[in-house]
């Protein structure tokens, strides 16, 4: 697991450290910023596109590895407007990325680890298992990776920049806190990247340490949680960190995380025909959620995800009147609620479908 992350690569030094850095070498200070102006606003490529870097320093960076991210395919779909990249890692695991544009925004899916420990039923990345955690580094990269397709692509508008980032890719965000957290800072750096706090959102399977961790935090991004389940035992048999982090503490921290930010949270529930999406479940999740909120205007959401099939799993995909039906029910109880449109399935691009080229083998169960 940290065989590969000695390999630094040059985004995964912030401002400071490539002064540091550059500075080790005799370079002024200013050079660092120009290198980093070179990587977050420039988009630059590679060392050699860096001109009004001297040759000689050029030559030292271009020892550094730009990314470790090793782009090996990008798949189209949405004509267009969806693309999924994978990336090959230098110990070859891979990774995945999403772009969506829209009329008013793009946004990109973003994954911190690869594979996923947490082992949710309904997920592909789950059945991954944990292969590593990724440095901030290939987490900035993928940003950065969208970023440049934007351009390529030429769109204009709002939508020819990342206007939107969600961590929502594989892996959980929480689990990997520290790099995940360097990622953030440098994506938001007014002097880089610029990406506002509130254009980010961190989705978590629900590990209370991290939101309680995130209440902190100075930069402001949002925060979803998945929830996918109104009581515990559910839940734990779709979720397996619900036994360590059961319905009652989750809800409890997400109150004081509300309380501490006065900021909105949102929860996702994924649709699953039969298990999850019966009407008392709607009308169970919708008490749970009045009962958890803290007092005053209800800073709560709930994003309803049609599932996205997963091969080999016995799980069923909601038919869209039950869809409808939860979401009908949810509303009815003063709860804001609203269904996630899709992209990228035909390219399994969708939420909960990154697994990389491994083959998911059907075990019937
Ligand atoms: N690990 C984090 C973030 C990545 S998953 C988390 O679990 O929250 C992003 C979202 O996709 C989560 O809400 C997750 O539950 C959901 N998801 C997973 N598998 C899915 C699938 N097959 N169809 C639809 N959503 C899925
Ligand atoms: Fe991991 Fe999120 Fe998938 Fe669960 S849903 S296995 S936490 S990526």
């Amino acid at each position: 697991m940290h065989h590969a992350m000695e390999q630094r690569c040059l985004y995964d030094y912030n401002l400071t450290e490539l002064t540091e850095l550059l500075r080790s070498w005799g370079e002024p200070a200013f050079r660092a910023r120009q290198l980093y102006r070179q990587l977050y606003v420039n988009l630059a490529q590679n060392v050699a596109q860096m001109t009004d870097l001297p040759a000689a320093l050029r030559a030292r960076l271009a020892e550094i590895p730009l990314s470790t991210l090793h782009l090996e395919r990008v798949q189209i779909g949405d004509e267009g407007l969806t693309r999924k990249a994978l990336f090959r890692l230098p110990d070859g695991a891979v990774v995945e990325t999403v772009l969506m544009v829209y009329p008013d925004r793009s946004t990109v899916c973003v994954s911190t680890q690869a594979g996923c420990g947490m082992g949710c039923v309904f997920c592909a990345t789950g059945r991954l298992g944990l292969l590593r955690n990724l440095s901030s580094g290939e987490i900035v990269a993928q940003a950065i990776w969208a970023s440049q397709e934007l351009r390529a692509m030429g769109a204009a508008g709002p939508s020819g920049r990342v206007t939107n980032l969600v961590f929502m890719g594989m892996g959980e965000p929480f689990a990997n806190y520290d790099r995940w957290w360097q990622a953030v800072e440098r994506l938001h750096d007014p002097q880089g990247f610029n990406l506002g706090a509130r254009s980010m959102t961190v989705s978590t399977v629900g590990l209370v340490k991290g939101i309680e961790r995130l209440a902190t935090e100075k930069l402001p991004i949002n925060l979803a949680i998945s929830l996918h389940a109104p009581d515990d035992a559910l839940r734990s048999e779709l979720m397996p960190v619900n036994r360590r982090y059961p319905i009652a503490e989750l809800m409890a921290a997400t109150r004081a995380y509300i309380e501490q930010t006065r900021r909105r949270v949102s929860f996702e529930y994924v649709l699953l025909q039969g298990k999850n999406d019966h009407p008392h479940q709607a009308i169970a999740l919708a008490r749970l959620l009045r009962r958890a909120a803290p007092r005053g205007p209800l800073l709560f959401h709930v994003n309803l995800i049609p599932w996205n099939p997963v091969p080999g799993t016995p799980l069923g995909r909601s038919e869209w009147e039950r869809v409808t039906a939860f979401q009908q029910i949810l509303t009815d109880y003063g709860i804001p609620c609203t269904v996630r449109v899709e992209r990228g399935v035909e390219i399994a691009a969708a939420c909960g479908q990154l697994a990389g080229q491994q083959a998911l083998t059907v075990e019937p169960n």
